[in-house]
């Protein structure tokens, strides 16, 4: 599960993580307010209005806003809620922005150059460690830092039992070089952020930039936080930071349900039980020259009412030229997920593309007879070859 930056900023405070503060606001009236709150609590003069979407890049697509009087945060807010912002991790369409950031000023006028650090937390999965990735060139595309100048980009990895010592966040501090009172300001943050990243059972932190502003304070100024969804059930108060405005439409149906589906971007819908299954699926459907337009794990349970939801989910994309079901009838028998297929397809009426199912294992045989007798244009199969090969010739 993503967080808006606000959301991802509180979080990270309430761990002790120094951030930039802000007031999050839905209209320019309430941005105002938010100003003028800040103003009282920070002594800051000028603000930042940043839009509130699910990606990076919001200052590259215009939405994030430098202020420098309480007229101008309002006609900034009143400009970017209601945009489609596009940036470099949006479609071309961008995404509606509903809520602003309105942020005190960090970057203080007229003194020195701040420093832009770039930090981010994660998993390295080939150590099957968390680690610290930092940079000296933060503010800027970090993609373009690791292409050009990958020598400036360090990692610190974590051993899961002793957890980050001090020595690793000193060392942070030293190759960011710093020294004196920003040098401890940095070895905090670095601990107050693992200690965040750990304790919150988060997939990935990524501050770009952490500040140090001329007075030696340092900060995060903008926060992309992924909570691992496994680890959710475990922080039932984070339930609530869910947007799903900003989800999938299809994705978020499909949970409710208790389907896991992932939209993809091929030509073939695919309804399988099991993720090792449809693994092996999708792999079938490229080999047989066509792309999976989604992962669709229908569970233990593939009776005639779940088979229909995800019938009906698939046939949401437009793009689907054709379905496999694959499904091993172990728990579930074949003759029963063949009537659920037949009652499902009538029950939605006009399929206008083929279907081909092939179901194994228990009475894998009567669910064939089943199927070929029911009159519709399903084509069933038995053989995983089969399967391929009817995917070809439909798709050809
Ligand atoms: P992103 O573009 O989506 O990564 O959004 P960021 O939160 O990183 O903001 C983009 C840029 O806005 C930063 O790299 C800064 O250069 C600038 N910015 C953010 N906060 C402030 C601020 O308080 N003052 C000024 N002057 N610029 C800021
Ligand atoms: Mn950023």
């Amino acid at each position: 599960m993503n967080l808006h930056e606000y959301q991802g900023k509180e979080m990270l405070n309430s761990f002790g993580v120094e951030i930039q503060r802000g007031i999050v606001a839905q209209t320019p009236a309430e941005a105002v307010a938010a100003a003028k709150k800040l103003t009282e609590d920070t002594g800051t003069g000028w603000h930042v209005v940043k839009a509130q979407i699910h990606a990076g890049g919001r200052g590259k697509g215009g939405g994030v806003k430098l202020a420098k009087s309480l007229e101008e945060v309002e006609q900034i807010a009143g400009q970017i809620i209601g945009m489609h912002l596009v940036t470099p991790q949006t479609s071309v369409e961008g995404k509606l922005v509903s809520q602003v950031l309105i942020t005190e000023d960090v970057y203080y006028p007229g003194e020195s150059e701040p420093s832009e650090y770039y930090m981010s937390v994660l998993m390295n999965r080939a150590t099957g460690r968390n680690m610290i990735m930092y940079s000296t060139e933060g503010g800027m595309d970090i993609e373009a830092v690791a292409d050009n100048t990958p020598h400036l980009i360090f990692n610190e990895e974590i051993d899961p039992a002793l957890g980050l010592l001090p020595f690793q966040a000193r060392k942070i501090a030293f190759n960011l070089g710093l020294s004196g009172k920003a040098f401890k300001e940095m070895t905090k943050f670095v601990s107050a952020l693992y200690n965040a990243y750990v304790k919150s059972d988060s997939s990935l932190f990524e501050i770009n930039p952490v500040l140090k502003t001329s007075d030696d304070r340092v900060i995060a100024v903008d926060a992309k936080v992924t909570i691992d969804d496994n680890a959710l059930f475990r922080h039932k108060d984070y339930e609530a930071l869910r947007d799903l405005r900003e989800e999938n439409p299809v994705e978020v149906e499909a949970k409710a349900v208790g389907l896991s589906y992932v939209d993809l971007d091929g030509n073939v819908g695919c309804m399988v039980n099991g993720a090792g299954l449809a693994m092996a699926t999708m792999d079938l459907i490229k080999q047989a020259g066509g792309e999976p337009a989604n992962f669709l794990d229908v569970g233990g349970t593939a009776d005639a009412e779940r088979v229909e939801i995800a019938f009906k989910l698939i046939l949401k994309d437009p793009n689907v030229k054709a379905i496999l079901v694959n499904i091993f009838g172990g728990i579930v028998r074949c003759d029963r997920v063949a009537k659920g297929i037949i009652e499902a397809y009538k029950n939605i009426g006009n399929i206008e593309i083929p279907i081909i199912v092939r179901l194994e294992g228990t009475n894998a045989d009567i669910a064939k007879k089943l199927i070929d007798e029911s009159g519709l244009d399903v084509h069933s199969v038995i053989e995983f070859q089969e399967a391929a090969d009817k995917v070809q010739e439909v798709l050809a």
